[in-house]
């Protein structure tokens, strides 16, 4: 999953990145709002980390602008500041969540779990997809109760499939979420493919996987 992290100290924004890379996300980065705002409107992140106190604008500002402009993103504020009236009006301004500073990386790594399952209308961490177990916290599929043994991407293709079941996701948005770029190249999109078919044979190891769909020229939906 992509995650945009708007914060002008660098120090802060640095172990953030380091720290949600080691989660598997995939980080970009930005010190100020002008580029805070080319980015969200540029690129497509399930989550927006967004400090309030930039040099060049009230983070605020930058979190309306998205929403006014279709943004999807899950924004998380983060402030300083820690008056209420800054969190009303964020949560107002349609901000998913707010933390005051100084947190830890922990709680917010759990927060945005919980806005995860929030957005997905989950009761815990732990997904179930026909005979498949996904657990989201230790990363890890079962059936059966049975380990299956994925690489880092297939956990995540399945994982980023599962949260959007009955949605057809175009090798494009499943490139972008997973892999953090676009791959404008036929030959580089079959990677996707590659992957697909390794967690295929994966999964129909152990149980039918007939709703796994392929989407003739545009994506793969899991349909049940
Ligand atoms: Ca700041």
């Amino acid at each position: 999953m992509n995650v945009l992290i708007v914060e002008d100290e660098r120090s802060l924004s640095h172990e953030m990145e380091i720290y949600l890379t080691r989660q598997n996300f995939n980080c970009d980065v930005a010190f100020n709002g002008k580029s805070g705002t080319d980015k969200v409107l540029t690129n497509s992140y399930d989550f927006v980390l967004l400090d309030l106190g930039l040099p060049d604008m009230d983070g605020l500002d930058l979190l309306k602008d998205a929403r006014k402009k279709g943004s999807e993103a899950a924004f998380i504020v983060l402030t300083a500041r820690g008056e209420v009236e800054d969190k009303i009006k964020g949560l107002d301004l349609g901000a998913d969540d707010y933390i005051p500073k100084p947190f830890s990386l922990a709680e917010l790594h759990s927060r945005m779990q919980a806005i995860l399952r929030r957005k997905h209308g989950l009761k815990s961490n732990t997904m179930t997809v026909a005979d498949f177990d996904i657990d989201i916290s230790n990363r890890t599929v079962q059936c059966k109760g049975q380990t299956i043994n994925l690489t880092k991407k297939e956990f995540d293709l399945f994982h980023y499939l599962s949260l959007h079941k009955n949605r057809v996701l175009t090798r494009t948005q499943l490139t972008e979420h997973i892999w953090g770029d676009v791959l404008e190249d036929d030959y580089e999109s079959n990677y996707i493919d590659v992957h697909v078919k390794n967690l295929r044979k994966k999964l129909s190891a152990h149980a039918p996987i007939d709703w796994f769909e392929t989407v003739r020229g545009v994506g793969y939906r899991i349909n049940i």
